[in-house]
């Protein structure tokens, strides 16, 4: 029985970290979550969940802003997109704005 335990809990970790890589966390974060997992899979199971939750929601709501803040606008001089609102067209170099 102690075995079996032990066995689930190495399973749960060995996802958690592969999971962790896989949303981005570096490695040394994805082991503490492993080890975390390993130790202490009531408490740090759900935890990782939800913490890998709040990520997921603040990347795309980043990306939702970055789309919002910065459309893609395209250079008088080349023609050529670019993102944000730069000084000079990071294709052809011209200055985008007076002053
Ligand atoms: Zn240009």
């Amino acid at each position: 029985m102690r075995y079996l335990l032990l066995l689930v809990n190495l399973v749960a970790a060995l996802w958690v970290f592969y999971d962790s890589q896989k949303h981005g966390y570096s490695i040394g974060k994805g082991l503490l979550w492993a080890i975390g997992v390993f130790f202490l899979l009531i408490v740090f199971l759900p935890l990782y969940l939800i913490f890998r939750r709040r990520k997921e929601k603040l990347a795309a709501q980043e990306r939702e802003t970055r789309q919002i803040i910065s459309p893609l606008s395209s250079c008088f001089y080349c023609g050529q997109g670019y993102e944000g609102d730069p000084k000079v067209c990071p294709h052809c170099g011209q200055t985008l704005k007076m002053g």
